[in-house]
């Protein structure tokens, strides 16, 4: 983190002598000098300290030293176990910003970066973090660099990527037919192609972006199509807060985030709307602010405030990060292509970021996350966990610390199957990692379950399964310290039961190492497997028929108008007859039913989509809520029923929050009955469904009301990508 060469220039600005040193425990200052002094230096080190170090605590001994000549950093160049941790990329600081205009070599230099900032986790092939170790290697320092690099007074002093106009990386552009070098030259050519529409894709940090202008409809349609009719929202980049204000609406806490060195993307109410293609009809964008220097030059000649940035990748394949690939592939969906000479090493998507009750709620967690890792109160030395399909991130542990990967994506898909098994690799190379043990979900036909076998029968180590549902909720455990029983709801998608049927509405009571199953929501069959999950009007249309059979004139209602008569025939026969039809009591799925009920989404073109859509219908105040039964299970006969009326009677804004409403009841409802049986007060939200901000504030609010404790995870995402942490520390309790 730059920190050592930090504690160098604070000794020499008190004119203190000693030595600094890296530890195992955190890092060891010598410091020789009159009390006040060394006062002094030590409150300098808390209000001065770079921003992306962390700093848990100060303690100072008195101690009789043998007299240092100068300060000095000791060598820790032999690294043991211990002393691993890699530090995530890091956006421009304000001073490298500054230095653009003022440093005689690096005037608009679009690498310049310092201790305090640049790439790191994207360029590091090994350990120690020194530059022949990362993709600075192909880049010999000229003599001003080199000064610098050894100045122990320079902002760069060990600035491993330091690089000047001299030097360092370059940029290239090209189309197909030209080749533009010249920073200045290729921004001007961007920023005449982007103003006439085209799409253009970009270098950055941990992968290509693709990039047009988010006030261009044209512009963003047209790359919708090219990119294989891609419908999710595309993420946006503002050129600075001021504009941002304009077009979102945006708190104090949003606000310091998206400033802060990790720059995610934030999801964020929309004030004024962008070009209408950018969001699809949500009312909400995911927004972020230049992180790279690159990005504030090229704002300085763009004639929009604000551009699509979205993942460099064809359909579902993690984002491209290799030229050649990038000059094949992505040609394909951009007009041009801006490349730079130093290699991406390791693969980080833009982190995404929304803020629930006021605090920080990962949605995807990799640039500027990854690989920092998470502190436990639980040993979970030498397991790996292998995490869940979708979203997928693995965890590996180190002593009372879980090092989480980047988010990997569907391993359902090759190219990101083969990126997940590289990385586990990686991994386990750059932090000197021997997996003792292995932790896999209880899915049979997830791809980490099956690589999990494959690794117990080559290392022959033990290998534990754990129920999906038990993760999630042990995730959050972990993140809030909590060792003891809790109640356990748990909402996702899919996630492989105990008793072979599909889970996602589960009310557990559960601790770290067991669970027991306290209640769900109805098991409802799915007619065609996953093909509902594209198809959301089978699970309306399958809920209403387990609670109303023939008693419905369903050709007549409006969601099943566009449905070919025969095909929903074939679905009827299907569920009566029980084919291809496993049995959910999936939350995901009862919000599908709702949403394609409302008309919002019958047939779904993103991850997501129907949820997404439904909670962004809502835009009004109330509390109330449908009824709903609970005999044995959650049934939401009375729910639909009255949805069904609510159709004629009231807007879908209406319908849709008190809908949500009704599973906040829900919870609270089984939380006081689980609480009377047990006397357990503390209540752990967890699943892709508590990514929902309305639902999830909601539930916190009942629940607080009549005095329970609640918790929901924050640094590590609440949907499957958090799913290792939890495997990590279950198999850190049931191995011990
Ligand atoms: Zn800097
Ligand atoms: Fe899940």
């Amino acid at each position: 983190m730059g920190f050592r060469p930090f504690i160098c220039r604070l000794a020499a600005k008190h004119g203190l002598k000693g030595v600094v040193d890296n530890r195992s425990d955190g890092v060891s200052v010598i410091i020789q000098g009159d009390l006040k002094t060394i006062d002094r230096f030590s409150n300098d080190i808390l209000e001065n300290a770079p921003p992306a170090s962390q700093i848990k605590s100060i303690e100072v001994n008195p101690k009789i030293v043998e007299g240092y000549g100068q300060f000095s950093i000791a060598g820790s160049k032999i690294i043991d176990n211990q002393i691993t941790e890699v530090s995530p990329d890091i956006a421009v600081c304000p001073d490298c910003l500054s230095d653009l205009s003022y440093d005689p070599e690096r005037i608009d230099y679009p690498f310049i970066n310092c201790t305090n900032c640049g790439p790191r986790f994207s360029i590091i092939e090994g350990l120690p973090y020194d530059r022949p170790k990362t993709t600075m290697k192909d880049f010999i320092m000229c003599e001003k660099c080199t000064s610098e690099y050894h100045d122990i007074l320079n902002r760069r002093f060990h600035a491993q990527p330091i690089a000047c106009n001299s030097c360092g990386p370059e940029y290239l552009f090209y189309d197909g037919r030209k080749k533009i070098t010249g920073s200045e030259q290729i921004i001007q050519e961007i920023a005449t192609r982007i103003a006439s529409g085209e799409t253009v894709a970009v270098k950055g940090v941990g992968g290509y972006h693709l990039m047009c202008d988010a006030l261009n409809n044209q512009a963003v349609i047209s790359l919708r199509n090219r990119k294989m009719r891609d419908a999710k929202p595309f993420a946006v980049m503002f050129s600075d807060i001021s504009v941002l204000r304009k077009y979102c609406f945006i708190d104090e806490n949003e606000e310091k985030e998206l400033q802060s060195w990790r720059r995610p993307v934030i999801i964020l109410r929309q004030k004024e709307p962008l070009a209408e293609a950018v969001g699809n009809g949500l009312k909400t964008t995911g927004a972020m602010l230049p992180y790279m220097p690159f990005h504030y030059l090229m704002f300085r000649k763009l004639r929009t405030p604000v551009v699509v940035l979205t993942s460099g990748n064809i359909s579902e394949e993690p984002i491209i990060i290799d030229d050649s690939v990038a000059g094949k592939e992505l040609m394909k969906v951009a007009d041009s292509l801006i490349s730079y000479n130093r290699k991406i090493h390791n693969r980080a998507d833009d982190s995404v970021i929304r803020f629930i009750n006021n605090k920080v709620s990962l949605i995807r967690r990799s640039r500027g996350f990854v690989p920092r890792p998470v502190d436990l109160a639980f040993n979970v030395d030498g397991i790996l966990a292998l995490g869940a399909e979708q979203k997928n991130s693995f965890c590996i542990g180190k002593n009372h610390q879980a090092i989480m990967s980047q988010y990997i994506g569907d391993l359902k898909n090759l190219p990101a199957y083969d990126f997940y098994r590289e990385s586990i690799n990686r991994f386990a190379a750059l932090f000197r990692f021997n997996p003792q043990y292995l932790v896999c979900d209880l899915h049979p036909d997830y791809y980490s379950t099956i690589y999990a076998s494959v690794l117990e029968k080559e290392m022959k180590v033990p290998l534990l399964k754990v129920q999906h549902h038990h993760a999630h909720i042990v995730s959050c455990m972990a993140e809030h310290d909590i060792d003891e029983r809790v109640i356990g709801i748990s909402m996702d998608g899919t996630g492989y039961g105990t008793d072979g049927n599909i889970w996602g509405g589960e009310f557990l009571i559960a601790d770290c190492e067991r669970f027991e199953r306290f209640t769900h929501f109805d098991y409802i069959p799915m007619p065609g497997g996953d093909k509902v999950v594209d198809e959301p009007w089978r699970m309306a249309y399958s809920y209403l028929f387990k609670y109303f059979g023939d008693s419905l004139d369903y050709k007549s209602m409006p969601v099943f108008k566009t449905v070919d008569k025969l095909k929903m025939e074939l679905i009827r026969e299907m569920i009566i007859n029980r084919i291809n039809s496993p049995l959910t009591s999936s939350a995901g799925r009862l919000f599908d039913a709702v949403a394609a009920l409302t008309g919002l989404c019958t047939d779904s073109t993103f991850d997501s989509e129907p949820p997404v859509r439904l909670e962004s219908a809502i835009e009004c105040e109330t509390d109330l809520y449908y009824p709903f039964t609970s005999d044995g299970t959650v049934i939401f006969a009375d729910t639909l029923k009255a949805v069904m009326t609510d159709l004629y009677n009231c807007d879908i804004s209406l319908i849709s929050a008190k809908f949500h409403n009704t599973i906040a009841q829900v919870i609270l409802r089984i939380s006081e009955v689980i609480r009377k049986e047990t006397s357990i007060s503390k209540v752990i939200l967890s699943g892709g469904v508590f990514q929902n901000k309305y639902l999830t504030e909601k539930s916190m609010d009942y629940l607080m009301d009549k005095g329970f404790e609640v918790f929901i995870n924050s640094q590590i995402p609440s949907n499957d990508g958090g799913i290792s942490l939890g495997q990590l520390v279950i198999a850190s309790k049931t191995l011990a």
